[in-house]
């Protein structure tokens, strides 16, 4: 790796330039592991030397980082045993579900079905866990999302709902190190890919973790998409109380609690057609491009909203419920037991609905994420390392990977970001938005994506 550090620390070096090539996940894992307390997170969660002196070169930052690399292969030997597995998939799994919480409370503020808040929560009142690993909205800046060891119930439950912003979830697994107990960790496909790397170098770590619930995931977006949302909206920013991302019914929308009392949503239609899917084109994250795990493949459950379609083309299990992934036996006994408890409703669903719900995001995950890094390798450009062979590509691949990278070329304007966001708030945005609908069902009437 090329290096333009004045220090001559080697790690902390190489932890620079995977900031500096747009590699960095801000997982926070390498805060996380740091011995010593030398890299902290700046403002934006890129992690950071203040001293090199503190820096003892020990080299597991480095080591921890998934940002570089991540060798799937061991990671799937250390959660499932020696398995065949299929990297092109949602991974392994021994039963899909949809569920819901029975808690009317966590329902309405969760994000789909309640189901990750309702587990952490019984787990907590059963004295299973002594705390969560969690994330939750900063009191001062609510477009900012930020992990939290929850103790107590009601920390829990603020934690409910996604947050679309980056959360540094691995920084606070230097935490656990004197815990007495166990915690539940909740992270997205690429916190857990550090958690692993983390795990597989301090195995007390694994006797700290109870359970690992991951969500899925398409792509994560920068935090200035939720702040020109606000613009577009004429909502000033010292003036928002609260942002919830998943407000209202399922499947929301993205509301604001005002200071003055007054609450308002910041786009046209629901999360899934209105505003915010345009959102993950204009300002996605870096590393999600290259990222290749579309479910938390290595989660003992992993949770994310049923995106499934009937014959009429409504959506199959409105009214919110999660897609539930059951992985590993600790997840079986975990999901039966909160079950028995009747704090949770659990209907298996067929693989089929599963793998239907998670199609596109598996398919831009999988096939055109791994086209853009091969592409980026070829180039000579620093990507990161799976440790897998890629998959085959058709030459429709190709031209849908050339289609995605076309409607990505705004994301590095500032001019052409707002411009664009402030037309999808408007009433132009919602006819746009329509006709876009409109047209793709003339040009494709039965789309269904082979894969
Ligand atoms: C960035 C992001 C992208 C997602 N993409 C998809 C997708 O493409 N398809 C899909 O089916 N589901 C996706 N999800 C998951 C989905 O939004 C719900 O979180 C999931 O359905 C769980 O719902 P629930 O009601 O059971 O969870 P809830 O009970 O609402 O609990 C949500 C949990 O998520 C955690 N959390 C919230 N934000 C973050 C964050 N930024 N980083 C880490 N943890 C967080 C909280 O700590 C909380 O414990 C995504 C979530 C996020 C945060
Ligand atoms: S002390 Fe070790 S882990 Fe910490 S920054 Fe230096 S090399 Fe990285
Ligand atoms: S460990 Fe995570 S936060 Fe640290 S450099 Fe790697 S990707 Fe970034
Ligand atoms: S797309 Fe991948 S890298 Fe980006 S937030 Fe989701 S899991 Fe992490």
């Amino acid at each position: 790796m090329m290096n333009k550090s004045h220090t001559n620390k080697k790690y902390i070096r190489e932890i620079e330039t995977i900031v500096k090539e747009g590699l960095c996940l801000r997982c926070g894992t390498c805060v996380g592991i740091c011995p010593n307390d030398a890299i902290i997170l700046n403002e934006d969660y890129y992690p950071y030397c203040p001293d090199y002196e503190i820096c003892n070169d020990c080299g597991l930052c480095l080591k921890v980082c998934p940002g570089i690399e991540v060798n799937l292969p061991e990671i799937v030997k250390q959660t499932f045993g020696e398995i065949d597995y299929d990297y092109y998939s949602n991974g392994f799994f021994t039963k899909p579900y949809i569920g819901k919480t029975t808690d009317e409370n966590i329902l309405e503020k969760a994000s789909s079905g309640g189901v990750v808040t309702q587990l952490l929560d019984s787990l907590l009142n059963e004295n299973i866990i002594q705390g969560a690993i969690v994330t939750t909205s900063c009191y001062d800046k609510p477009w900012k999302a930020e992990p939290i060891l929850a103790r107590k119930s009601d920390e829990i439950l603020k934690s409910a709902q996604s947050k679309y912003s980056v959360s540094p979830v691995n920084s606070l697994l230097k935490e656990l190190e004197n815990l007495d107990g166990k915690i539940a960790y909740v992270g997205l496909p690429c916190h857990i890919h550090g958690l692993k790397k983390a795990i597989s170098l301090k195995s007390k770590l694994k006797d700290k973790i109870y359970i690992i619930i991951g969500l899925l995931c398409s792509t994560n977006i920068e935090e200035i998409s939720t702040k020109d949302m606000l613009w577009a909206s004429k909502i000033k920013e010292q003036d928002v109380k609260k942002i919830e991302f998943r407000k209202g019914d399922w499947p929301g929308k993205t509301g604001v609690k005002v200071k003055n009392g007054t609450q308002k949503e910041l786009h046209h239609l629901s999360h899934k057609e209105g505003a915010f899917v345009f959102l993950m084109r204009l300002y996605p994250c870096n590393r999600c491009l290259y990222c290749i795990d579309a479910s938390s493949e290595f989660a003992d459950i992993s949770v994310g909203d049923p995106w499934i379609k009937d014959e009429r083309g409504s959506y199959k299990y409105s009214g919110g419920w999660s897609l539930v992934i059951e992985r590993t036996n600790k997840g079986k006994e975990v999901l039966s037991h909160i079950k028995s408890k009747n704090k949770l409703i659990l209907k298996q669903i067929p693989e089929n609905e599963l793998f239907e719900s998670n199609k596109t995001v598996l398919y831009n995950k999988k096939k055109i994420n791994s086209i853009r890094l091969d592409r980026a390798k070829k180039r000579g450009k620093i990507v990161p390392n799976y440790h897998i062979k890629l998959p085959n590509f058709t030459t429709k691949d190709f031209i849908n990977e050339r289609f995605y990278a076309l409607t990505l070329i705004f994301r590095k304007s500032r001019f052409f970001q707002r411009l664009i966001v402030k037309t999808l708030v408007s009433r132009l945005g919602l006819i746009l938005i329509y006709l876009k609908r409109i047209i793709r069902k003339i040009l494709n009437p039965n789309k269904k994506r082979k894969y």
